[in-house]
């Protein structure tokens, strides 16, 4: 057998391994989100004393479980997408994709959060029609949806979060600012590490996985696209993404 005939088999093999670990993943993932969606919907009735009356300890250990299944609800939510992002990488489906229609399906899908957070979410539109980018509609959807969700997530309550869209050089720059709790300096190398949050986004126990951002790099990186970001700790953060327009 020839050095590429074994490379090729080699590479069959490891391909195969690798379906088998995402299969198990994402089938481990599914149980697990369905166990703590029953396990939720329990602590809810209990928290709006369905169930009775509690003791404010009572009810006071049945908000932090609450919490707690929270928190791993999105991390179990996280792993499932980084997981389908990775999988599906190599059957992407690129297409001719209007950018600003997905913005806006975005923003619409988290008024209620920003709503309720009194966060004002401004997207300032280009003044000129700009073309399509050809991309995974979905797994741009995604991109999207981690950085609005992490913008309105590190803001502080009544602020304002401002989106942009423009087209340069062959490529689209969309940009996600916030004037939120920002990302300390000596942090900012580690922002895009799997599993990575920053101390004050901890501190102030804001739920999340440290998942969000290395998905989104990789989804960026598979369209041949870059991601970076501007941050000063208490001033806020602002994300940047370009797209190719032709892939
Ligand atoms: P998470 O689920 O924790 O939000 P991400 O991968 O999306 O995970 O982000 C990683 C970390 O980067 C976050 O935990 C937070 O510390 C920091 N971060 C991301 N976006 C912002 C932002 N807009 N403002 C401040 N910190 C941010």
């Amino acid at each position: 057998m020839d050095e590429l005939t074994t490379l090729k088999k080699e590479n069959e093999e490891l391909k195969k391994h690798n379906a088998v670990k995402s299969d198990l993943i994402s089938i481990s993932a599914h149980q697990l989100r369905t166990s703590l969606s029953a396990l939720k919907w329990i602590l809810k009735m209990l928290l709006d004393k369905d169930l009775g009356a509690l003791s404010l300890e009572q009810e006071s250990f049945i908000k932090k479980a609450s919490d707690s299944n929270e928190r791993m609800i999105t991390l179990v939510n996280d792993m499932l997408t980084l997981n389908h992002s990775e999988d599906s990488a190599l059957t992407f489906n690129f297409k001719p994709t209007d950018i600003l229609s997905l913005i806006e399906e975005t923003l619409f899908e988290f008024s209620g959060e920003s709503h309720k957070k009194q966060i004002e979410t401004i997207f300032l539109k280009p003044d000129h029609q700009l073309s399509q980018v050809v991309c995974d509609r979905e797994m741009i959807r995604v991109v999207l949806q981690n950085l609005v969700e992490n913008a309105i997530k590190y803001s502080n309550t009544g602020d304002k979060v401002f989106i942009t869209l423009r087209d340069e050089n062959g490529a689209i720059i969309l940009s996600v600012r916030d004037t939120g709790i920002g990302i300390s300096k000596e942090e900012q190398p580690k922002i895009f590490d799997k599993f990575f949050r920053a101390k004050n986004a901890t501190a102030k126990e804001i739920i999340g996985s440290g998942l969000g951002l290395f998905t989104t790099q990789n989804i960026v990186n598979h369209h041949g696209g870059k991601i970076w970001f501007e941050s000063n700790e208490d001033a806020g953060s602002t994300f940047f993404v370009s797209l190719p327009l032709t892939k």
